[in-house]
Order: C-alpha cells, then structure tokens, then sequence
C-alpha cells in the first residue's frame, strides 16, 4: 500500500497538442496549429493559482511541444513564481535568446528530446531536416546559460546501435543527465511499432551494455526502476482531461477541470483512486518491498493485458511471456478511446 496522498506533489502539463516538428512516433499526434479545445492561457493561469493554493509543488510542462505556442514564456514566467518548473523540450525553438529568457523566466530544469546519435536518425523520426543540429544547439545555449538540461531518447531499434553515441553526445554538450525511455504504444508509435519495438532482450541487452562517461546520470525506465508511480501522478491534457499520467491518455479521462475541480477527480474518480493504490496482485514481492515497484508501469501493463492489475510486461521478471514488438489488435483500432470511471 502506497502513501495517502490528499494532493499531488507534482503534475505533468500538456501546454499545447502542437508543434513545428512531425515526428513518427509522437504520442500526442500533433498538429502545426493549437487546436481550438486547448485551454487558454488565462486557463493554464488560473489553473496554476490552484495548484498551487493546494499545495502542488513542481510542474512538469511539455506538449506537443509548449515553445511552439506563442504565450508559452508567459504561462512559464508565472508558474515558475509558483512551484519548480520543468519543461521537456524539441529544443528546436531555443535558441541563445530564448534560453536566457527561460533562464530569466526561473525554469528549473529542461529536458531536450533526441532520436538518436545522429542528424540521420534524428531526422529519420522527425521528419524535419536541420532539427537534429538545432536541438544539439539548444542543449548548448541552455547549459550555457545555467540551466540544468537533461537529455532524453526513447530507445528504439534505429537509435539502439547509437545508445553508447548517444551518451557520449550528451555529455560533449554539456549535459549532466540523460534518460533513456522506453516506448510506449501511443498516437503515431502505434502503427509503426513493428519497425521500431525492439525485443524486450534486446532492451536489456542495450541497457546491461550503458557505460556512461564520468560525470554523466543515466536514468532508465526498465526494470529495477519501473516503479509503479502512479500513486503519486496527475496530468492534465492540453484540453484539460485530467488522466493521471501522459502515458495513460488514451485509457483514462477522470474528468476535465473546465468542468470539475482537479481534486474532485482525484478523490472522486473510482479508477484514479484505485490506479493510486498501487495495488498488482502478482507484482514480484522483492520489488514491492525494496524499490515500490508493485507491479511496474499501469500504462504498459494495461496496454499489454487490458488489465489494469496485469504486471508490466517490460520487466524481466514479469514479463509472462509476452511479445511486446507486438501489439494487441485492440490498441490499433482507430475507435479505442479513454475509458471514463467506469473502467474501475
Ligand atoms: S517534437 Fe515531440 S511534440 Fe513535436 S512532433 Fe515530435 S514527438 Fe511530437
Ligand atoms: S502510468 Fe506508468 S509512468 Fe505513468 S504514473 Fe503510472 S506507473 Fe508511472
């Protein structure tokens, strides 16, 4: 059993389902333009003040892709007066300006997302060219001006023969961090899984191989650190669905804070409170006790399994035997949408 928690300590926030990149595997399937739904920045404004009257101290900001719309820096400058901001970033709308001005905003910490190694991997998913050499730019202009930066890939069978690269890239600009995430089956991943999943050996095996340079954090999303923690999760989408976690989007909808105050889909959606206990019958006990693990990752699980007490097929121990270059037909069908309460 996980603590009770009767706030949040931290929220991811979709700023924006936009953005000036077209990337394969993008999870939010974005559009060039906001789309009409999103909230407003007087919304995100208001939203905040709440957040943080109800004591939710750090926002985790991302799209789409937040830079790309125009008040962005003025929803950013005033939550970071509020609570500690983190922003995840293409990086390709940073550049030495615009970083000292997140620097003058008081962001905390960006993350800046990479396919790979290489302006041909990168571009490969991207599909924009010249965006692999400005989001190397922007992790340089960000570190120069003193913030922290982080660097992000999602491991796939292209960029897998470039991890070792990868890392050695990170640190050459200047990172201190980089995570290393797994995929998840959601928007533009979906269909093009067969030609990027790799097999759940084949992730370990790049995992097991990671020698990152002196001064260099690597986090990872693989077992012993698929920790369950959703115990402690909320997200808002950028039309204002609360869903628990960006990762669950297309699962959930505990309810919009257009309509109902955010806590009141914390305490009062069945499936949220559930999700929050943390609670996976045959989740491996050595896990439960020594890292809180409890079942690993609901997201994948549910994916997987349909199950929302299914074990987290990404991790050696629980995988069961499933394939996961494989996805259920249920997921590809176009007319699978979030599931509301109901779906405890
Ligand atoms: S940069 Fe991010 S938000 Fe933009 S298209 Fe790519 S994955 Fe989507
Ligand atoms: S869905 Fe996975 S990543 Fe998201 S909060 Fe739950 S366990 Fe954590």
């Amino acid at each position: 059993m996980q603590p009770y928690l009767n706030t949040p300590p931290k929220i991811t926030i979709s700023y924006t389902e936009s953005c000036n990149l077209d990337c394969r595997i993008c999870y939010s399937v974005c559009a060039r333009q906001p789309k009409q739904s999103e909230l407003s920045l007087a919304e995100w404004i208001s939203f905040c003040d709440y957040l943080a009257a109800n004591g939710v101290i750090q926002a985790y900001i991302e799209g789409g892709e937040p830079l790309h719309r125009s008040d962005f820096l003025e929803f950013v400058a005033y939550a970071a007066k509020r609570m500690m901001t983190i922003v995840r970033t293409n990086g390709t709308l940073v550049d030495r300006h615009m970083a000292r001005r997140l620097k003058a905003a008081g962001v905390g910490r960006v993350l800046v997302d990479l396919m790979g190694a290489t302006a041909a991997t990168h571009e490969w998913f991207t599909r924009v060219p010249g965006s692999f050499a400005r989001s190397c730019d922007a992790i340089r202009h960000l570190v120069h001006a003193g913030i922290r930066t982080d660097v992000l890939v999602i491991l796939t069978r292209q960029n897998a023969p470039e991890i070792a690269d990868f890392l050695r890239l990170a640190h050459g600009l200047g990172a201190r961090r980089v995570g290393i995430l797994r995929l998840y089956p959601l928007g533009r991943a979906k269909p093009l899984w067969p030609e990027i999943a790799l097999s759940l050996d084949e992730q370990m095996a790049v995992i097991r191989a990671l020698e990152p340079p002196a001064g260099l954090d690597v986090m990872q999303s693989w077992h012993p650190h698929d920790h369950n923690c959703c115990w402690q999760s909320a997200a808002v989408t950028a039309d204002g669905r609360s869903v628990g976690c960006m990762y669950l989007r297309e699962y959930v909808d505990h309810g919009n804070i257009r309509h109902v105050p955010f806590l009141d889909t914390w305490f009062n959606s069945p499936l949220y409170r559930r999700l929050r206990q943390a609670d996976v019958p045959h989740a491996c006990g050595g896990c439960a006790r020594s890292q809180r693990s409890n079942g690993g990752c609901r997201a994948s699980a549910y994916a997987f399994h349909g199950r929302w007490d299914a074990p987290d097929p990404f991790c050696p121990t629980m995988n069961q035997g499933v394939d996961i270059r494989v996805l259920p037909e249920r997921l590809l069908r176009e007319s699978s949408g979030p599931e509301d309460s109901a779906g405890a």
